[in-house]
């Protein structure tokens, strides 16, 4: 699958007239749709109809969004971009730690969503056609080979900021959470040592970065965690 118009997506959500946008937008933008209108609908539709991706609404009659994704996320690896009224950070980082892979707040515009959608498609391409070169803007990653580049030169950085920045580029353009990262580079008992994240990303920024304080690459989502932004578009869409 390399294009939305062979995708498939599933719309898990009750509001009727929400699902009807979705539909109406995402199909006149290529995808194709299937919807359903509870969480055990979802579920089942997710076994017979094997979708490519989800969106997801927090607030379903039945079963709990965050409860929902975790339930997906332990049958399925499909990407799943949360929608939802729920502003707070708190719920953005239930749900990402639930296993979400992005998360949208409504109201928000379809280029918005669009753009979300295809972050997505490009982590599937990208996993799937196990790229072993990273590339966004001037930044170049070699993954066999495990090197660094800045505009073609080589950046030397430590195991734990090349770690950091492999878990980085394995979500680009997606949020990556706090814990989500401590989890991964120092444990699960160092899930709430910020600081480590604070003091390895502020290093990681000083060698990648022109302006440390004001990233290009190594974006802070406040409050939630860091975004590598993705500014190499070829591998996604043109059909927008
Ligand atoms: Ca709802």
């Amino acid at each position: 699958m390399s294009n939305a118009t062979q995708a498939l997506l599933l719309v898990i959500e009750d509001d009727p007239q929400t699902r009807r946008f979705l539909t109406t937008a995402l199909t006149h933008r290529g995808w194709r749709i299937i919807e359903a209108e509870n969480g055990k609908t979802g579920l089942a539709k997710l076994k017979t109809e094997q979708p490519d991706l989800i969106i997801l609404d927090l607030g379903l009659p039945d079963i709990d969004g965050i409860t929902l994704t975790k339930r997906i996320r332990h049958s399925a690896d499909l990407p799943i971009l949360i929608l939802s009224a729920r502003s707070q950070e708190q719920n953005k980082i239930m749900a990402l730690d639930a296993g979400a892979d992005d998360y949208l707040t409504k109201p928000f515009s379809t280029g918005e969503l669009q753009a979300r959608l295809q972050a997505l498609l490009r982590r599937i391409n990208r996993i799937n056609n196990s790229n072993d070169l990273f590339q966004s803007g001037d930044l170049k990653v070699d993954l066999a080979r495990r090197k660094v580049f800045m505009a073609d030169n080589e950046v030397r950085v430590t195991p734990i900021e090349y770690r950091l920045l492999s878990i980085l580029i394995r979500h680009a353009d997606l949020v990556v959470t706090h814990r989500q990262l401590l989890n991964e580079v120092w444990g699960a008992e160092h899930i709430n040592d910020h600081h480590y994240l604070r003091i390895y990303m502020g290093q990681l920024r000083h060698k990648l970065e022109i302006n440390p304080a004001r990233p290009r690459y190594l974006l802070t989502e406040v409050g939630v965690g860091y975004r590598l932004a993705d500014n190499d578009q070829s591998s996604g869409l043109t059909n927008d």
